[in-house]
């Protein structure tokens, strides 16, 4: 597909481009392995001195078809699939990361990255510093050291939607000689596109609304090609100097701007084969044919769903980044004109035990551990994700022990609000 046509257009007919004779639906490339008929021909491919697909824990043209339609998305040069929203942030930093440095990352992030880079990367010696991504610049520069790799952030948190001042980021990211990775997954590139306010690398939970029917875990990594590795040569050894598994080839020099995405498929991929598989690459890419349409429906259900709530007495507060009450209505405006997502979260004057009995009388709304999905859904993040805290833990952790993640999906708003209606009648 050519990066002229407009979102839409790639959402439905991206990534795949069938020649005369093949199949107009994209297919499921069910092999691991791909035929040569040299033993030279395979050869040169573990070389990198020709590109081709031998392997699919590296590559397969099933889930490259999808990267390239997010790739395009998202105005970038190139993507990979992951497994999971996990295996992409874990890619996008070890990629550019080793043992003995250091990331600065917003503290406002989802509850299974902030694990991630708290504990388990600290683990393998990749130290991270949380801050607070409200603070002005000269407070985040502070926590920048010379052996700090990455900024990072997403641009509406899960659970907290707060929106990320994006320019701000790439500036701060950009004067320390590190590039910014963005997880964009709430906004979606429908909704948001963080290369063009400077973010070099994307990363996205292909889970949530790409996929959008809650049937196939998956992650993505999109490069925007702008980062300058060999500009910063020292910081990025693993890019700019010979890697020893390959006879000693460089990045940076045989690869140009696909650097970082081919290290990482070469590299990352080859060793830790965290791939997406063909099967659910095709579930991903039915569910981005319609991502255009479905995400303006999220938003819109979402507004009408927080207006509500917020006129109703039983509520005590209602947060959503598209409210003008929300603190980051300005700048929801400003990075996503169109809206946001369509999670919302909010809380019940009755505390705690009305919020259970809330959830516990919702019909249409399901009780699952999951968001951004056509149906709509609901979680208390005090009897479930966060269960073992106390009210005093929970309130540390930024977690009112009233919150009620409700992820609004693309029924009609009418039936969602009485729904709503009919489980607040009951306390
Ligand atoms: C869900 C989520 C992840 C993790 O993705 P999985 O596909 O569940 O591994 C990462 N970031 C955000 C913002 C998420 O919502």
């Amino acid at each position: 597909m050519k990066t002229k046509a407009k979102r839409s257009t790639i959402c439905v007919q991206g990534g795949w481009n069938p020649k005369k004779g093949d199949p107009r639906v994209l297919p499921i490339y069910q092999s691991t392995t791909f035929k040569y008929d040299t033993s030279d021909q395979m050869g040169r491919l573990f070389d990198l001195k020709d590109a081709g697909y031998f392997y699919s824990r590296l590559q397969n043209p099933t889930t490259d078809a999808v990267a390239s339609k997010i790739a395009d998305l998202e105005g970038g040069i190139g993507a990979i699939l992951t497994a999971s929203g996990q295996a992409a942030n874990f890619f996008a930093l070890t990629n550019i990361c080793e043992a003995g440095d250091h990331f600065v990352c917003s503290a406002s992030i989802y509850g299974g990255t902030y694990n991630l880079f708290g504990v388990t990367l600290k683990k393998f010696g990749i130290d991270v510093t949380f801050i607070n991504p409200n603070d002005t610049d000269e407070v985040i520069e502070k926590a920048f050291r010379p052996n700090t790799k990455a900024l990072f952030g997403e641009t509406v948190s899960n659970p907290t939607l707060e929106v990320l001042d994006i320019e701000k980021f790439a500036r701060i990211a950009h004067q320390q000689g590190v590039p910014l990775i963005i997880d964009n997954t709430f906004p979606t590139p429908i909704n948001c596109r963080p290369f063009e306010w400077g973010a070099d690398i994307i990363v996205h939970s292909t889970t949530k609304y790409m996929d959008g029917h809650a049937s196939a875990i998956g992650g993505c990594v999109v490069d925007s090609g702008n980062f300058d590795w060999a500009a910063h040569a020292n910081k990025f050894p693993g890019l700019c100097t010979p890697d020893p598994s390959y006879h000693g080839l460089t990045y940076t020099e045989t690869f140009g701007k696909m650097a970082y995405l081919t290290k990482a498929t070469v590299q990352l991929m080859r060793d830790l084969g965290s791939t997406q598989s063909p099967m659910n690459a095709f579930l991903l890419n039915l569910g981005l044919e319609t991502l255009h349409l479905r995400m303006p429906q999220h938003c819109k259900n979402a507004l009408l769903v927080s207006q509500y709530l917020e006129a109703n007495d039983k509520i005590a507060w209602v947060n959503y980044c598209d409210l003008p009450s929300s603190p980051y209505y300005e700048l929801s405006k400003k990075y996503m004109p169109k809206g946001s997502c369509g999670v919302i979260s909010f809380g019940l004057k009755g505390g705690r035990e009305s919020s259970i009995e809330f959830m516990d009388s919702l019909k249409l709304a399901a009780i699952v551990t999951h968001v951004a999905d056509a149906r709509t859904c609901v979680l208390h993040p005090a009897s479930h994700t966060h269960r073992q805290l106390s009210d005093q833990q929970l309130a540390d952790a930024g977690i009112r022990p009233d919150l009620i993640r409700f992820s609004v999906g693309i029924e009609d708003p009418e039936d969602i609000i009485a729904d709503i209606q009919q489980a607040l009648d009951k306390i």
